[in-house]
């Protein structure tokens, strides 16, 4: 479906949904529109906020990446507590990552039948039998959250949101480390340009492309040697191209003795090979630390040779981000096992700190053949709507949502499949108003209502005994149709945004 077909769409239940305030009136007036969405695409472009099309592909080509006109509002304390929160996600997941009996036992209905899991879990429980080449790990993760605007408990005359929630933690391939940045920086020129350079103090700063360089350079400083490369694992095709070129080029400026490569999982398959200590070599380079921008989904591996050539680099001395184990941590079952009574203790020995992670889970109910797993089964066929229904998939376009939810659950209930699926409340979030600019259109932008997504960047390095670095990075924010299940902005129905903080 469309984004203008979305668009028209009324939301469900409008009246019960809650609005953000506009940070600037709108409409505009037409001419000022015009004017400016013809400026800020080319301000856009010229940037780099951009990317291959997917429809017209040339690796010669770029097209600005949709944008919304006008930041979205999202409330200051809020903000504020997501980015105060990431230090203990980072630090929890890196204990996750290294706790082989936990993710054994969250992961074994899942990895019977979710052959994509099962195959990762091999790679993981064949390292982890040989003894660990690599200890350290680099952790590059986002955790993703949406403002909730319905808990039940909530004063209708109050804000339009009563907290956040979590949506997932990404352990691999976390993008917008660029694409972040620059969407606020498109935002600020917008706003300067629209006569309110007054507003620009609310935008906040936003260095994930430093901070995320920052990780993988002290990474290649651990491994310690000056020949070593940074690897990017790509994919065959790039179309998000900005946000990786944009990464290699800030790590050669901020340290001009890294090299950094690119090479596909196939490309390893066919030329990659351990050296006398397990030294990644590829094309007369060592690979010091690889940065994995593909291998999260089954499509990127084409065959066998491609699961191999992820096993030799598992088993190899680079730094990965992910190493096995975190990717592992970040799958959604993973998520959904954390959310159960009592998990979080054997994490996190400040019982503070284990209430502030609490009260960011949505709802997460496994579907395991035991009586909880029953009990979920039921409650997704009575109320389908009130859940998203997820498979152990990454990258957008996977899950399952409204009335679709019961009809799945029907059709699983009595087989093996469920248990690779986890079921989610579904998280409502207030709407804001605004202009999306795409390329490709030739008409002004329609006013839309539209939801946010946050994502919050950290960067976590340590080994199982300690953490050595954990950092809160930067943030990204993505918006998309009010109307849209999900809003990949490469996919085509979210945009680029960014926080306007409100008090
Ligand atoms: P993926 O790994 O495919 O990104 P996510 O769990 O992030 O999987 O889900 C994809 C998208 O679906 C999210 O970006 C969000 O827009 C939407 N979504 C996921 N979970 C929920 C939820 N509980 N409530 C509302 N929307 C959700
Ligand atoms: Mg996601």
């Amino acid at each position: 479906m469309s984004v203008s077909q979305l668009a028209a769409k009324k939301p469900k239940m409008a009246e019960e949904i809650k609005h953000l305030p506009m940070i600037v009136p709108l409409p505009l007036p037409e001419e000022q529109l015009k004017e400016i969405v013809e400026k800020s695409k080319d301000w856009a472009l010229m940037h780099g906020a951009a990317m291959r099309s997917k429809t017209q592909f040339s690796e010669d080509a770029l097209f600005f990446a949709p944008f919304v006109l006008i930041p979205s509002a999202f409330p200051r304390k809020e903000f504020a507590k997501a980015l105060e929160i990431q230090l203990i996600l980072n630090e929890l997941m890196h204990k996750v990552a290294h706790d082989r009996r936990f993710l054994t036992e969250s992961l074994k209905e899942t990895i019977k039948v979710d052959e994509f899991t099962g195959n990762l879990f091999r790679i993981y429980e064949t390292v982890l039998g040989e003894g660990l080449t690599q200890p350290i790990s680099l952790g590059m993760v986002r955790s993703d959250l949406m403002l909730e605007g319905s808990c039940k408990n909530h004063a209708p005359s109050s804000t339009p949101y009563c907290c956040w929630k979590q949506v997932e933690f990404n352990t691999i391939a976390s993008g917008f480390g660029w694409l972040g940045p620059s969407s606020g920086a498109i935002q600020r020129y917008i706003l300067q340009e629209l006569g309110h350079s007054d507003m620009l103090k609310n935008l906040p700063e936003n260095n994930a492309l430093e901070g995320l360089c920052s990780g993988m350079i002290e990474a290649w400083k651990i491994y310690g040697k000056p020949e070593a490369v940074i690897m990017f694992l790509i994919e065959d095709i790039t179309y998000n191209i900005c946000d990786q070129r944009f990464h290699e080029f800030k790590i050669r400026e901020m340290c001009p003795q890294v090299r950094v490569i690119r090479r596909t999982l196939t490309d390893m398959a066919e030329r990659a090979s351990l050296g006398p200590k397990k030294q990644l070599l590829i094309d007369e380079c060592e690979v010091g630390v690889i940065y994995f921008r593909a291998g999260y989904e089954p499509g990127h591996y084409h065959s066998q040779k491609e699961w191999d050539a992820r096993l030799l680099m598992e088993r190899s001395l680079a730094i990965k981000s992910p190493s096995i184990h975190y990717h592992l941590a970040g799958t959604k079952k993973v998520q959904q096992t954390l959310a159960k009574p009592g998990a979080l203790d054997q994490f996190l020995n400040d019982p503070s700190k284990v209430e502030k992670v609490k009260q960011i889970f949505a709802g997460l109910y496994s579907l395991d053949f035991d009586e909880l797993g029953e009990q979920a089964i039921q409650m997704a066929i009575d109320d389908p709507e009130r859940f998203v229904l997820k498979p152990q998939r990454e990258g957008g376009g996977n899950n399952v949502y409204g009335l679709e939810v019961r009809d799945a659950v029907k059709k699983m209930k009595d087989s093996e499949e469920r248990t690779a699926w986890i079921l989610m409340e579904r998280i409502h979030p207030p709407l804001s108003t605004g202009y999306m600019v795409r390329p490709g259109g030739s008409k002004a932008p329609q006013l839309v209502d539209m939801v946010s997504e946050l994502g919050i960047f950290g960067v976590v390095i340590g080994d199982a005994e300690k953490i050595t670095y954990n950092k809160q990075v930067g943030h990204m924010l993505r918006t998309k149709v009010a109307t849209a299940n999900e809003g990949g902005v490469a996919a085509g129905l979210g945009a680029l945004d960014s926080p306007y903080l409100i008090d």
